[in-house]
């Protein structure tokens, strides 16, 4: 609210989140883009989207020309709402099913296609375009909004990230094990670390904050400081 009646808000039109998987990108964008007045765009349903699609008409995964090739027809809607971005494929609401440990496995094989990342960086700048929004994922710093007036790269442990997401899926049923999450996170750092087409980096005009001895709270108060600290560096 302190922010929001300073029209501190105002003055960040676009802020990018990036970092590993599992750092809390989105719980935390979505609270901070609240307080803020802003929308919150997450760009990883996005590419998670296009995976479910792919497993959902048995084109081969591996396959990057015959999964380009879907994108024409795709038809996939991002619907942010206050708490979550609803994904649509066709008409079909996706937003649970793209949680799914089969998506984990195989998103990031999609995302690592460039005609994919073309297809959905396009549709990404044309959402963010209307400013005040926040976008999370791998890229948005360095690629999808290169000229985002605030840009964070939020990180932890990688035990600490499969932690958070081993008790985030506790009682749902997308349940695995930890070490099962932990493997997987593992390998998604890697190949989005070392993909040919925009790999996750930090950027060197991002503010990193390392969340692995910081609780979900206090992060975003983190985040929320550096928005308004920044601020008055601008006025
Ligand atoms: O953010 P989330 O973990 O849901 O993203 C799922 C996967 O989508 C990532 O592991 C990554 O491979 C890909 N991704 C990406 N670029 C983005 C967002 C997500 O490559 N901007």
């Amino acid at each position: 609210d302190l922010v929001r009646s300073r029209g501190l808000g105002d003055v960040y039109k676009r802020q990018a989140i990036d970092g590993p998987a599992g750092a809390g990108k989105s719980s935390i964008s979505k609270v901070v883009a609240n307080e803020l007045g802003y929308l919150y765009i997450d760009t990883g349903a996005m590419y998670r989207g296009v995976t479910w699609a792919v497993l959902d008409s048995h084109v081969d995964v591996k396959n990057q020309k015959d999964v380009e090739s879907l994108l024409p027809s795709l038809d996939l809607t991002l619907e942010p709402t206050a708490n979550a971005c609803k994904v649509f494929v066709k008409g079909q609401d996706v937003t649970d099913l793209i949680r799914q440990q089969q998506i984990n496995e195989n998103v990031s094989t999609i995302a690592s296609y460039k005609g994919v990342r073309e297809y959905l960086v396009e549709r990404q700048q044309a959402m963010a375009a209307v400013g005040g929004v926040i976008l999370d994922g791998r890229d948005i710093g360095s690629v999808v909004l290169p000229k985002a007036e605030l840009k964070i790269y939020l990180t932890a442990s990688v035990d600490a990230r499969a932690k958070r997401r081993w008790l985030e899926v506790q009682g749902t049923s997308n349940e695995q094990s930890l070490e099962d999450i932990k493997n997987n996170v593992e390998s998604r750092d890697e190949m989005d670390k070392n993909r040919d087409e925009s790999p996750l980096v930090c950027v060197e005009d991002a503010i990193v904050v390392d969340s692995s001895n910081m609780t979900f709270d206090e992060t975003v108060e983190h985040i929320l400081h550096l928005v308004q600290e920044l601020s008055l560096i601008h006025i």
